[in-house]
């Protein structure tokens, strides 16, 4: 996965030069801290609520942890303080200023002090010691750390104020923005910090939607994406867990490091998985594919076998021609049509005439041999479209679609002179053998019932009119 190789190698340079930032911010906080110590140790005495503020800012900086918001709280209070001290009249009584000794005597060493009063020289001079430390530590931090330009000229020029001002108001203000410059850099570096979790926290989210896309894109993988859709969210959950955690960089580094190490593990498994699942999925498609064409192959011999089933049944044995089942089935058919296109359709009711002789005369065989053989001549010269059934014994049954009784009748007539003179001999006696036929044309209002009857009183007209010849029923079916 070369692009899973990429975004890694990004995150760990990210993470490389946010560790290099983190070092340079640490070692500026370090300074920061260090000053800010030795300055509110050099500001205590002043009064005992300015003392506890002080040991306050004191025991957070120990802590290592700066609440922003409280700490602007505590800048708040101790300016009030401050202010508090600046606000003394200096009529106040010198035991106060004894019990707590005021910047006032510094603001007014310039236009007033008072000569021969030694201590506040001293306190005087040790003020401007302060100042002066103040202002070398001051130089030392902005060699070493690097400010926006705004505020490195601002640190330059309170810098400059703390080392040569004698007057103290002016030096009181400049320790003030030493001590809002502090506060600035640590809420910077806070801020910097806090936006490379931000970025880190964005690109992590970027990776998380991209494994949520790829999984919900490939619906048929749905269990294994799943399941590896949930590691990596769970991974990059505990990634942000940790990152709202940790303040400590390195820490931090590695915990990402291993998260991103189990996510790319997951992808590993989910890979495996895959492969298996592929490969089982294509074998059961292969045995599925096996299966079907034994079941088609076994379906189609079913198919054959109903079908030579319903061709045997709908058969006669001895002459090979559809049987009366068949007949049925064709008749209504052929009705059917004749309802909806009215096309000439003829029926017609063949009969052997006296073929009880034959079997008497000349025994059953003899007649099978004759059935079989008027059956064979049907079939060879009536049309493939006209349609020839054994309709029992010795009565065959016809249909001629497309013709009308009286063609019917003239194809009829052939046939029966050509069989009439076929040489038929039984125990070497030349028989004749002929056939008597009845036809009806479908008419308005018949059924198949109807015709067939009009087809039968043909025949009958036909026996009747001595044998051997073919008749119409001429009567219009019966209402
Ligand atoms: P007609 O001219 O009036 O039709 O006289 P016919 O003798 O043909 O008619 P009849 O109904 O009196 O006799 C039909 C005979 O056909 C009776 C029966 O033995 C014979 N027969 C019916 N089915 C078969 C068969 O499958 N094979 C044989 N050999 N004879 C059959
Ligand atoms: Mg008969
Ligand atoms: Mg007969």
């Amino acid at each position: 996965m070369a692009s899973g190789q990429s975004w890694k190698e990004k995150y760990l340079q990210e993470l490389e030069s946010a560790d290099n930032r983190e070092q340079e911010w640490k070692a500026e906080r370090n300074t920061l801290e260090r000053m800010l110590v030795r300055t509110s140790l050099a500001s205590e005495g002043q009064t005992p609520e300015l003392d506890r503020l002080l040991a306050r800012v004191r025991k957070d900086l120990r802590k290592k942890k700066v609440n922003v918001d409280a700490w602007r709280e505590l800048q708040e209070q101790i300016d009030r303080q401050v202010t508090l001290l600046d606000e003394r009249p200096s009529s106040a009584d010198r035991g106060r200023q004894e019990e707590a000794p005021s910047s006032d005597f510094v603001s007014h060493q310039n236009e007033s002090a008072v000569p021969g009063d030694e201590r506040d020289i001293e306190d005087n001079t040790q003020r401007l010691r302060i100042a002066r430390r103040v202002g070398q530590l001051l130089g030392q931090m902005l060699n070493q750390v690097t400010l926006e330009p705004a505020a490195e000229t601002r640190a330059r020029g309170l810098q400059q104020v703390l080392l040569s001002s004698n007057d103290w108001k002016v030096l009181r203000e400049g320790l003030n923005h030493v001590a809002e410059l502090v506060i600035a850099a640590i809420t910077r570096s806070q801020r910097e910090f806090e936006a490379f979790l931000k970025r880190l926290d964005e690109r992590l989210e970027v990776l998380r939607e991209h494994f949520s896309d790829q999984s919900s894109a490939q619906s048929g993988r749905l269990d294994a994406t799943e399941s590896l859709d949930r590691e990596i969210r769970e991974g990059l959950e505990r990634v942000g867990l940790d990152i709202q955690a940790s303040d400590d960089l390195q820490e931090l580094k590695q915990s990402v490091s291993r998260h991103l190490e189990s996510i790319g593990d997951a992808v590993g498994r989910f890979h495996v998985q895959e492969t298996e699942r592929e490969k089982a999925l294509s074998e059961q498609l292969a045995a599925m594919q096996e299966k079907i064409a034994a079941m088609e192959a076994h379906s189609e011999q079913m198919q054959g076998q109903v079908l030579r089933e319903r061709q045997r049944a709908m058969t006669d044995l001895l002459t090979q021609l559809p049987n009366r089942e068949a007949w049925q089935e064709r008749l209504s058919f052929e009705c059917n049509r004749w309802q909806r296109y009215q096309h000439p359709l003829t029926i017609g009711l063949l009969d052997i005439d006296y073929f009880k002789r034959v079997n008497d005369s000349y025994g059953h065989k003899a007649g099978d041999r004759v059935l079989q053989l008027i059956a064979r001549e049907l079939r060879e010269r009536l049309r493939n479209t006209d349609f020839i059934a054994r309709y029992g014994g010795e009565e065959f049954v016809l249909l001629f679609p497309e013709t009308s009784p009286e063609d019917a009748q003239a194809v009829m007539d052939k046939l029966r002179h050509h069989i009439s003179n076929l040489p038929f001999h039984f125990s070497g006696e030349p028989v004749m053998v002929t056939f008597s036929v009845g036809l009806a044309g479908f008419a308005p209002g018949d059924s198949e019932d109807s015709v067939f009857e009009r087809s039968d009183r043909a025949l009958y007209l036909a026996k009747d009119g001595g044998r051997n010849c073919v008749q119409i029923d001429a009567g219009a079916p019966d209402q």
